[in-house]
């Protein structure tokens, strides 16, 4: 018998082609995803009593043969007339519906595209299909070469099932080396739910004839069929049936290339009213966190979708590791859309909260182990504090500020500790911060020795992490160390006399200017503690905070970015040396005792280098001297 097959176009097969172009591979998904659909039909048609077979060994088998690429299954087959209704009458009415339907396919569409069977064409010129239904029919060949001809006939095939046989196309010949296919089965089919099997794998016993010297077996290398999934993942299974170990079994199964252990996992299972299950596991982060790997990978009923899940997951989650699997996620759609659809919205904000809710219990149950892992969690949590509004509400019971001294705080047992002390003459609260704990020492130590306490701020997004706290909570104000004399850090009422005039201090300036860069450094006078250093560098709080975000690309910021970088030369006019700067009348010597206490500020700071540096250590010995 021939036909045509349903389609108005002259030949839809190169369009297929043409515009799945990007993704070829995926044919090999399609066509074992309808051999595990076939079987698990008959599974469930035999378990409900609607059909009586033997079902027998159900392996899905993968076979190379010279140009043919071989996908056989067990499943419920087809008859003539099932071939006729599901494989001939494509729905299409037309190429331009197609094309319409397929447009964003070129740009990188996630998923499924629907084509099924069809995407076979892809890869090869030539199409058969030799099938067997469950029932008493007929077994039928169908053939087709790309042309919207085919031929169709019964033969003699006696068992069950379906094979589908791809003559390879000349410009697809990768699909006929073992390693591509057994690369792409691993990449689409790891947790299909029906054993597939391609090719043998090498396995070692002890020999049952062979001995060596001592008379032990020898091993022998033995052959078995390789079956390439895992056709009961973890996340398919009852919480309440994994152990702890079970789920990191599985976390490395996933990720074979990733020896670190995650810190904790969430286990989702939901089923109204979207269906979601999976597992998200939290990683331990590294300095560099790299988001192409070990991304979260998005199932469809066990079938491999794609592993870039924007949209379906929290962009603050993205960096989390593991599996989601839905059947509700719209694969067949681009991605722009996908972020707009209702049910994605809905799996995303769910996970939010199940998150929330993982944080807040590990907090409540274990607060020392919550502790322990907070370094670890911080970035997540401050990321989707400062991302949703919601997720802010929820995690700011279980949030946490680290101090300097590696203690740990809630928001509101920290706000207590620091109130009696920090509270400013406007009644504003001041949290000192440093973001470098050794290169900001010397300012922490004058803080503490106040009975201030100082928080370590020091990942990529404290800064922002600090505006937004500041936004939250009135009359509150972060101000790293290093920005004031600490004095004027949390300015109290009482002020320290002065020991200079207001004449003296405005012959003095000029003095200080005229031996430093202005443009980089603006000269402070300040009333501080004779014990206090004679010069010091600060930082405007505002100006540092601001540039520094411009530079990690916050929107809108640029303009901070481009200012120079710019600092406080606080003179201590209380300070003995600085007293001699103003009377010394030997103008060398006045020279010199400028440079040696401005350098010694910027060398406290990291900011004397180069030439500069080699001046101060040959000006210190000649002094020594
Ligand atoms: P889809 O799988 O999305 O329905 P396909 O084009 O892949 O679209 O397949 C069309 C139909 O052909 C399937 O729904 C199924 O009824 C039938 N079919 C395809 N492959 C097989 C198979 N291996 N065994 C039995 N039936 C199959």
């Amino acid at each position: 018998m021939k036909g045509n097959i349903n389609v108005q176009t002259e030949n839809i097969f190169p369009v297929i082609k043409k515009f799945l172009y990007s993704d070829h591979e995926i044919f090999l998904r399609e066509l074992v995803s309808n051999a595990t659909d076939a079987t698990q039909k008959l599974k469930a048609l035999v378990s409900m009593g609607q059909a009586s077979v033997e079902l027998g060994d159900l392996t899905i088998n993968i076979k190379i043969d010279g140009n043919k690429l071989i996908i056989s299954d067990r499943g419920i087959g087809m008859s003539q007339e099932e071939v006729e209704k599901y494989i001939n009458q494509i729905a299409f009415s037309g190429a331009e519906d197609f094309l319409e339907k397929y447009k964003n396919v070129s740009e990188n569409l996630i998923g499924h595209f629907g084509l099924g069977f069809y995407s076979a064409f892809m890869v090869a010129d030539k199409v058969e299909i030799r099938t067997k239904s469950y029932t008493d029919a007929p077994a039928v060949e169908w053939m087709c070469d790309g042309s919207p001809e085919y031929t169709m006939k019964e033969i003699d095939k006696t068992d069950r099932g379906t094979d589908i046989i791809l003559h390879i196309a000349d410009d697809s010949k990768e699909f006929l080396e073992e390693n591509r296919i057994l690369d792409l089965l691993k990449k689409y089919c790891r947790f299909m739910p029906v054993a597939i099997c391609f090719g043998e794998e090498s396995y070692w016993v002890d020999s049952e004839t062979k001995k060596d010297k001592d008379g032990k077996p020898e091993r022998e290398e033995k052959k078995r069929p390789r079956i390439i999934n895992d056709t009961n993942p973890a996340w398919k299974k009852k919480p309440t049936d994994l152990t702890d170990e079970d789920y990191r079994k599985f976390y490395h199964e996933l990720y074979p290339m990733n020896f670190e252990d995650p810190l904790f996992q969430i286990h989702l299972n939901v089923d109204y009213p979207f269906n979601l299950t999976g597992i998200l596991y939290f990683p331990k982060v590294k300095r560099t966190i790299d988001p192409n790997r070990n991304k979260i990978q998005l199932y469809c009923n066990q079938v491999f979708v794609t592993d870039s899940v924007e949209g379906v997951v929290p962009e603050y989650l993205m960096l989390l590791h593991g599996v989601l699997d839905s059947p509700d996620i719209p694969l067949n759609v681009s991605r722009s859309y996908l972020q707009s659809d209702s049910n994605v919205k809905k799996i995303s904000s769910h996970i939010s909260k199940k998150v929330a809710d993982k944080l807040e219990e590990l907090f409540k149950n274990n607060r020392e182990d919550f502790e322990a892992k907070w370094d670890d969690l911080k970035i997540f949590i401050e990321y989707g504090m400062l991302s949703e509004e919601k997720f802010f509400d929820r995690a700011e019971k279980f949030s946490l500020l680290k101090n300097v001294d590696k203690q740990y705080f809630t928001f509101e047992d920290y706000k207590k500790k620091i109130e009696p002390l920090q509270t400013d003459k406007d009644k504003v609260l001041v949290y000192l911060y440093a973001t470098n704990a050794e290169e900001q020492h010397a300012y922490i130590a004058k803080a503490k020795e106040k009975g201030y306490d100082v928080l370590l701020m020091d990942t990529v997004l404290d800064n922002h992490f600090v505006n937004l706290l500041e936004q939250k909570w009135s009359g509150t104000r972060f101000v790293r160390v290093d920005s004031d004399v600490v004095e004027k850090l949390i300015p109290k009422e009482d002020s320290i006399p002065e020991k200079l005039s207001k004449e003296e201090q405005e012959k003095l300036k000029p003095i200080i200017e005229s031996e430093i860069d202005t443009k980089k450094y603006t000269v402070m006078l300040e009333s501080l503690e004779e014990t206090d250093q004679p010069m010091l560098i600060t930082q405007n709080e505002f100006m540092r905070r601001y540039k520094e975000m411009s530079m990690m690309g916050g929107g809108g910021m640029s303009f901070y970015g481009e200012l120079p970088e710019s600092y406080n030369l606080v003179v201590n006019i209380n300070h003995p040396l600085v007293g001699e700067i103003l009377n010394d009348t030997d103008q060398e010597h006045q020279k010199e005792l400028v440079h040696q206490l401005t350098d010694l500020a910027l060398l406290s700071n990291g900011l004397l280098k180069g030439e500069a540096l080699t001046n101060f250590i040959n000006r210190s010995v000649k002094i020594i001297k």
